[in-house]
């Protein structure tokens, strides 16, 4: 079976695995990204690929698929703009093109993790899918009759930057204001806490720093009852409801598989939206989109990295 490399390149690690056409992942490789320079990246995307190359004997990989954060040109393989990494119009590509004697391309991360979650995960069996990665932002990705929506310049499905709070919501990275991205992804539950704050003066949710808190002890006392930890549960699970609910409008996903590490909130999460979103789907029919937690996790983006690969890069046509 044909093989390829798979790399997920985020803002913190970069992992590279060796994958079989049908979605197995024979061998990981990861390592921590500390200067999120371009030099630095590089050189650490090329020390997670090296080991990978081995494990897959040269002969028989197809190529080096990359999901990088950031718009991308799929062309080049260039990063255009990325403000995780604060780079412009860097050459990834062409430059990892020169170290490896393989194929090399580059495409949005999220835009992979859908694909991966797609293909083999959460999403296999059906032709019109979403999913929604709840992290650090909200990346996502569009199938639509069985294609990736790519997009006239490969910008399509940036779905955690359509703005639901423009007047009362929290500042976006993007610069905009009540982003979905900003409302409900991890940092948007620990921003609903610390909104709420004052109503809950005895409250020991945010002892610690609001930075060194992290959204999954939030998420873990709204599980336990706190009162001040699911005020703003509530909050944010009623953000979270409505760009569902605008997802559901714009796309009729048979499935929206919902990832990240607030998602492991499973059940928790899913029964606090599911209402609020039927109740906010109104012209399509209501019903017609299952709400479900992601099956592959972090292995998505690195599955759907090889994908890109054995396809020879992303196109209009992906994922047919
Ligand atoms: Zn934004």
């Amino acid at each position: 079976m044909r093989k390829a490399i798979g790399v997920d390149l985020g803002g913190s690690h970069v992992t590279a695995a060796v994958v079989q056409e049908d979605g197995t992942i024979l061998s990981q490789h990861e390592q921590d990204i500390t200067d999120r320079s371009f030099e630095a990246v590089i050189a650490a995307v090329e020390n997670v690929i090296r080991p990978a190359v081995k494990d897959g004997k040269e002969k028989d990989l197809v190529g080096i698929g990359i999901g990088s954060p950031g718009n991308i040109d799929l062309r080049s393989g260039a990063v255009l703009y990325s403000p995780n990494f604060m780079w412009e119009n860097a050459p990834l590509g062409e430059r990892l093109r020169s170290s490896f004697s393989l194929p090399v391309f580059v495409a949005n991360d999220a835009r992979c993790a859908t694909l991966g979650e797609y293909r083999f995960g959460m999403g296999r069996g059906t032709r019109n899918f979403v999913l929604l990665t709840l992290g650090t932002g909200i990346g996502g990705g569009i199938v639509s009759g069985g294609v990736l929506l790519v997009g006239n310049r490969a910008g399509a499905g940036e779905i955690g930057h359509h703005q639901i709070r423009p007047t009362d919501g929290f500042i976006c990275g993007c610069g905009k204001v009540g982003c979905f991205e900003a409302q409900a992804s991890g940092t948007g539950l620990l921003r609903h806490a610390v909104a709420v704050a004052p109503s809950f003066p005895r409250s020991m949710l945010l002892e610690k720093s609001p930075d060194k808190l992290g959204s999954k002890a939030i998420r873990r006392a709204a599980q336990a009852g706190d009162g001040h930890a699911l005020a703003a549960w509530k909050n944010f699970t009623a953000d979270l409801a409505i760009g569902l609910a605008n997802v559901i409008a714009f796309v009729n996903p048979e499935i929206v598989a919902l990832g990240g590490g607030v998602s492991s909130a499973g059940d928790f999460m899913l029964d606090a939206v599911r209402d609020r979103v039927e109740a906010l789907t109104t012209m399509v029919p209501k019903g017609t989109t299952k709400l479900v937690i992601a099956k592959l996790g972090n292995d998505a983006g690195q599955v759907g990295a090889a994908s890109v690969a054995f396809a020879g890069g992303l196109t209009e046509q992906h994922g047919k």
